[in-house]
């Protein structure tokens, strides 16, 4: 049945949720479990009843479960349910959110903006956004009583549903392009006691083949296209504001491959500000690998193309060369008045690295978000005194061959390059080491000590 209310961004207060096609408008219920339209094969969204509370009545109920309150709620995706997943009776959460905002001299120095804040995903129990958009897709995985769950992955996906799953005693199948997944990524999925398929081709391949899985054999598919992985996504935006006391910043960074964080933070403003929590909407900076930036190339032409493109970028997270929720994330960047940009391996790996050596950490993906704020302020478009929040998505032992080949075994050397020394066991040669060190630090103090 078409939706009456085709564009509403919120059904009438106390109605069940429902998911509807963006394409043709047609509308399942909420428990149904097919991955796609089953009229045109659009992708679905979730749309939820008007919450009873609106403005501040909402933040003061959200601020009433923040924090360690007997009213707290622990998960820093569930705080948020009327706008995630109303009618979840017993979530399967770990729980999950809760990240910080971190403001470092040495990131923002490099970035050239004085009052960026890093919203450091990383930091959730896997390790990576993933996460939040998981305990909700795990959570309806239990709801429908689904007998398997699978996903295609470049490798945090993989982690995360191999966790969400474990707990909630449900198969995981996770499908990873053979040879292309990060070690920290493959070892999760492993440990965590996923069935994981190696297979012999892209990420593109790999979700194909998990697109025909669920349709063939019954999973129930939990990739980005699943509409609740949106709903639990959009709370890193909404934790985000909740942070900044509604005070919404100029700006959302984040790194952009399959665009399904793009898309999500698009719907958490739309429904943000519909919803009085906030009075104006941050405008959207999604930054794809210079080697992977098929969303990059139609931006830069008004998105008139849409042509995917063989991927090819260190930052595996995002090697993506045809996104699955490209309409989604078009309508994010318009409606936000939104840039997409790219930034090449070199200016990804220059970011990470300084992001690494604040203390901080992220996986080569995250830093894409940093590069692009560098880059935009290089260029102007970010203004010296637009306040700034850039999204880091996973923690930097996602991904520690990146770091090994950084700083040991990249040739020309790497400016920032932190290159270990092999000595002999004597202090002799510790004291020979730390004197001929100059830019540290070390060469001083070993001289001052003399
Ligand atoms: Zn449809």
């Amino acid at each position: 049945m078409p939706d009456p209310q085709r564009n509403a961004l919120f059904l009438d207060a106390g109605a069940a949720s429902v998911q509807r096609c963006a394409r043709c408008g047609a509308v399942t219920p909420e428990l149904d479990a097919a991955a796609e339209c089953a009229r045109c094969g659009g992708l679905l969204e979730i749309v939820h009843a008007t919450p009873d509370a609106h403005g501040a009545a909402l933040l003061a109920l959200f601020g009433l479960r923040s924090g360690m309150k007997p009213t707290s709620e622990p998960s820093g995706v569930w705080r948020y349910r009327e706008l995630v997943m109303p009618s979840a009776k017993e979530p399967v959460s770990h729980p999950e959110g809760n990240t910080p905002l971190l403001a470092r001299r040495t990131i923002q120095a490099f970035a050239g903006s004085a009052s960026l804040l890093l919203k450091h995903e990383g930091q959730n129990p896997t390790g990576s956004f993933k996460d939040r958009g998981m305990t909700v897709a795990v959570t309806q995985a239990k709801r429908i009583g689904a007998r398997a769950v699978a996903c295609a992955s470049t490798g945090n996906t993989s982690a995360s549903l191999a966790a969400y799953a474990a707990h909630a005693g449900i198969p995981a199948l996770v499908f990873v392009p053979r040879g292309q997944i990060a070690l920290g990524k493959l070892a999760q999925s492993l440990a965590y006691g996923a069935r994981t398929l190696l297979v012999d081709g892209d990420f593109d391949a790999c979700l194909r083949l998990a697109r025909d899985a669920s349709r063939e054999l019954g999973v129930y598919l939990v990739n980005s296209i699943n509409p609740w992985r949106v709903e639990g996504q959009k709370t890193i935006v909404f934790e985000m504001l909740q942070q900044l006391g509604y005070d919404a910043p100029d700006w959302i960074a984040l790194p952009a491959g399959n665009l399904g964080n793009t898309s999500a933070f698009g719907k958490a403003l739309r429904e943000a500000f519909a919803l009085g929590l906030i009075t104006r909407v941050p405008r959207l900076l999604a930054v794809q690998a210079a080697g992977a930036a098929p969303f990059a190339s139609s931006f830069a032409k008004h998105f008139s193309t849409h042509e995917p493109v063989h991927a090819e970028t260190l930052a595996t997270a995002i090697k993506i060369g045809d996104p699955a929720s490209w309409d989604r994330a078009v309508r994010a960047i318009t409606e936000t008045n939104g840039v997409v940009t790219s930034a090449s391996d070199a200016e990804i790996l220059d970011a990470k690295a300084v992001i690494d050596a604040s203390g901080v950490g992220c996986e080569p993906a995250s830093a894409a978000s940093v590069a692009g704020v560098r880059q935009l302020r290089d260029r102007g478009v970010i203004g010296e005194h637009e306040r700034v929040v850039a999204v880091l998505t996973g923690h930097v032992l996602k991904d520690p061959g990146i770091i090994q080949y950084y700083h040991q075994e990249m040739e020309p050397r790497p400016a920032r390059a932190n290159r270990p020394v092999e000595i002999g066991a004597s202090l002799t040669e510790v004291e020979r080491v730390l004197k001929s060190a100059t830019s540290d630090g070390w060469g001083d103090l070993a001289k001052s000590d003399e």
